[in-house]
């Protein structure tokens, strides 16, 4: 099964991503997760990437391509794969379903999480992460102890993307380069919406019955 989680920022892509590959065996892949490594690490790809998710904007097309086909390549990923966060543009889109083809893959289904923009901008600016990449909200999604990861204990901080100022930009990029892909793959067929000013739980039960369903159809 190959799927594609879509929405703007703070729709809860992660949050989803998390609890459906616990329900199906496939990988799990962040763009933004691995950017912020690559930031972190200061590797190469992190030197380039910093400057423009600092801005709230894209990294290039023709830097996260490269990264994101080589990471679909990988071993874990023969099963299927769920990805987050990646394609954002239509280039991204058409790079990606190429390679499908070149590799004899295809595409299951897109997974879009709708979500207002005055929704998102308390979702986003409420959200905590951990070291470890687990994310919280400071109302929605609290930790038990306050300001520490469940899992480590460690301290829990705000992304600085996650400033007021960059989560407008992050918005007007989403409305103007990303959103565009809804059509895409609307007349694909494979386009699938989901309510994403419910519940994590509610939202979560709709999108598994949903794949649940494509999964039986696919072994049919
Ligand atoms: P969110 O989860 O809030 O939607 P991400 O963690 O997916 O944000 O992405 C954070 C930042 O990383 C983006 O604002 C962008 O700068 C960069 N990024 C992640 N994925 C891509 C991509 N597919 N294309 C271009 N830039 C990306
Ligand atoms: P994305 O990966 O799409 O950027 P996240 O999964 O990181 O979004 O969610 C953004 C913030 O909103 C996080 O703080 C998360 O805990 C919270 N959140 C996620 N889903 C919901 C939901 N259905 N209702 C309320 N808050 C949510």
């Amino acid at each position: 099964m190959n799927l594609i989680l879509l929405g703007p920022p703070g729709a809860g892509k992660g949050t989803q991503a998390v609890r459906l590959v616990q329900d199906f065996p496939i990988a799990s892949i962040s763009t933004g997760d691995m950017l912020r490594a690559a930031v972190s690490e200061g590797t190469p790809l992190g030197l380039k990437a910093k400057s423009f998710m600092d801005a709230g904007g894209l990294v290039p097309d023709d830097v996260i391509i490269g990264v994101a086909l080589e990471r679909l390549r990988a071993d874990d990923v023969r099963d299927g794969f769920l990805l987050d966060g990646f394609p954002r543009t239509v280039g991204q889109a058409d790079a990606l379903e190429q390679d499908m083809e070149e590799t004899g893959r295809k595409m299951t289904a897109v997974l879009l999480i709708e979500v207002e923009d005055e929704e998102i901008v308390r979702r986003v600016s409420g959200r905590r992460v951990s070291k470890s990449g687990r994310t919280y909200h400071v109302e929605f999604d609290a930790p038990k102890h306050e300001g520490r990861c469940d899992i480590d204990g460690s301290p829990l901080i705000q992304r600085e993307d996650d400033k007021p100022e960059v989560v407008r930009e992050r918005l007007s990029v989403y409305h103007e380069q990303t959103m565009p892909l809804i059509e895409y793959y609307d007349e694909r067929g494979l386009l699938r919406r989901f309510d994403g000013s419910r519940s994590p739980t509610e939202v979560h039960d709709h999108i598994r019955a949903t794949v649940a369903t494509l999964r039986l159809e696919d072994a049919l």
